[in-house]
């Protein structure tokens, strides 16, 4: 049975508070998720080479993207494939920052690498199944980085504000949910969009909350129109993965927009975001 919301909210003392449509602004770089700024973050899954990094950084830079998302560690299913380029991503994570300006957004798996990743990472991102990996969470707590918390496919809404909560109680109140898709009885889409959620959300805390269509719809095709409808439930941005030739990606091809497909629906965001009196951050 649910634990009664008096005692979660005791549970929760630094991220929830009433919330409505504003929220607390994480800025990175000057650029800004929360509040009245919509955060557009827009890259490759993984990144996999310096060309195709930069070419997809320069395409969602000129498309509107506020942030660069691009995994150089990456937690994968099977140890067989693609790990990331680690150390070397990182390199070309910052190359691809010094040429577009775009904040750089990526994954931390490891407490070992915190230092090494913060070096890079205007945002650290903890991934959807790190998400309970309460080490991991008080190390970001600790330090000066917005950090963005995924949440994981079986994970409840309290759950990701519990984890959001052990990184706000070592000091580090610069955090973003996001919400990726949960696991539930439908095999058609990868997981299943959780927007009531994010709603939900809304309303529990006043931190930012955004959405990755990308994962939960896992096929391309619907990215779009899960994005417009993130826009739409409220969201303070959305996280869309972006690949030049989605067809050579080395991690989820299927469920990567092209350059040209993201600009068409980036402009769609944005209008969606303008209606509910937000602009681009
Ligand atoms: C990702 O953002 O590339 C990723 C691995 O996502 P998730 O942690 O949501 O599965
Ligand atoms: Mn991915």
């Amino acid at each position: 049975m649910a634990a009664p919301r008096e005692l979660l909210k005791d549970a929760l003392p630094l991220v929830t508070g009433d919330a409505g449509l504003e929220s607390t602004v994480i800025e990175a770089r000057g650029r800004r998720i929360g509040g009245t700024y919509f955060g557009l973050v827009a890259g490759p899954c993984a990144v996999e080479t310096l060309e195709q990094t930069l070419e997809t950084a320069r395409a969602v830079a000129e498309a509107g993207a506020t942030m660069l998302r691009g995994g150089a560690y990456k937690p994968r299913t099977s140890p067989y494939s693609f790990q990331g380029l680690g150390s070397e991503g990182l390199a070309i994570l910052r190359e691809a920052r010094e040429e577009t300006g775009l904040p750089i957004v990526t994954e931390l798996l490891d407490p070992r690498d915190l230092e090494e990743v913060a070096e890079t990472a205007d945002v650290i991102q903890i991934g959807a199944r790190n998400m309970h990996n309460s080490r991991l969470l008080t190390e970001v707590g600790r330090v000066d980085r917005p950090v963005l918390i995924k949440r994981g496919p079986g994970a409840s809404v309290d759950e990701l504000l519990l984890a959001a909560e052990s990184v706000a109680k070592e000091g580090n109140e610069r955090i973003v949910l996001c919400e990726r898709g949960i696991k539930t009885f439908e095999p058609r889409t990868r997981y299943t969009l959780d927007l009531g959620s994010v709603a939900l959300l809304k309303r529990e805390t006043h931190l930012p909350v955004i959405v990755d269509p990308s994962h939960a719809a896992g096929r391309r095709d619907l990215v779009p129109a899960l994005a417009r409808a993130a826009a739409a439930v409220g969201a303070d941005g959305v996280l869309v993965e972006v690949h030049p030739r989605p067809e050579e990606a080395l991690s989820d091809g299927p469920q990567q927009l092209r350059a040209e497909e993201f600009a068409a629906v980036a402009e769609e965001i944005a209008a969606v975001a303008r209606l509910l009196g937000k602009q681009i951050g």
